[in-house]
């Protein structure tokens, strides 16, 4: 196994701080915009995405949880069946008030086929029906098997179907890293 970096704590606060810039030029602001991290280290993502946004424009922003577990099209749950069935996890933090005519901004850590996304995208609109959906990402790693890009991209890391990329965040791993696993 071999490990190499591919970002450190201040390639990750540099990519956070640009795209936080990106996402309020492209928004013209963040009135209207809800950010909805992914669960899990999408959550963390975009509430670090919050803190800069609201350094910037001076105002507090929007920030909900999604887990997207009951939406996937392959079973692949991240909890156990009696988990679920106990109301566990998938609950739903995104609402109608959130959603309705709003811009909906969804962070994950890694994107790689597309499929957790189309099934944030469809949890999203389950609620209301939102003016946009965009998608942020720290790391996208290339292989879509859907018709789906983000619209801010900390880093794009093209891997081959073997690697893996480990992402760490402080907020539950103690330490800010990307790196990329050669099995
Ligand atoms: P997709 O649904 O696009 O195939 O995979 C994206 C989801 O799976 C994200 O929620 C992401 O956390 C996880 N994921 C997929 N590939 C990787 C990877 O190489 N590393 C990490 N850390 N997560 C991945
Ligand atoms: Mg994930």
């Amino acid at each position: 196994e071999e490990h190499l970096v591919i970002m450190d704590d201040a390639a990750i606060r540099r990519a956070l701080t640009r795209i936080a810039h990106e996402i309020v030029e492209k928004n013209k602001g963040i009135d209207n915009c809800t950010l909805v991290g992914i669960r899990t280290r999408g959550v963390y993502l975009a509430r670090r995405i919050a803190e800069r946004v609201q350094e910037i424009e001076g105002k507090p922003v929007l920030v909900k949880e999604l887990d997207i577990t009951r939406y996937r099209d392959d079973g692949k749950a991240l909890g156990s069946r009696t988990e679920m069935e106990a109301g566990i996890i998938g609950e739903m933090d995104v609402e109608l008030s959130v959603v309705q005519d709003r811009n909906i901004i969804l962070f994950d850590d890694v994107l790689y086929t597309g499929r957790t996304i189309r099934a944030a995208m469809d949890a999203v609109m389950d609620c209301g029906r939102p003016q946009s959906i965009q998608l942020a990402v720290l790391v996208d790693r290339g292989h879509r098997e859907l018709p789906i890009r983000p619209d801010f991209v900390g880093k794009n890391v093209p891997s081959s179907k073997q690697e893996q990329i480990s992402v760490t965040l402080t907020e539950i791993d103690s330490l800010d890293q990307v790196k990329i696993i050669h099995q």
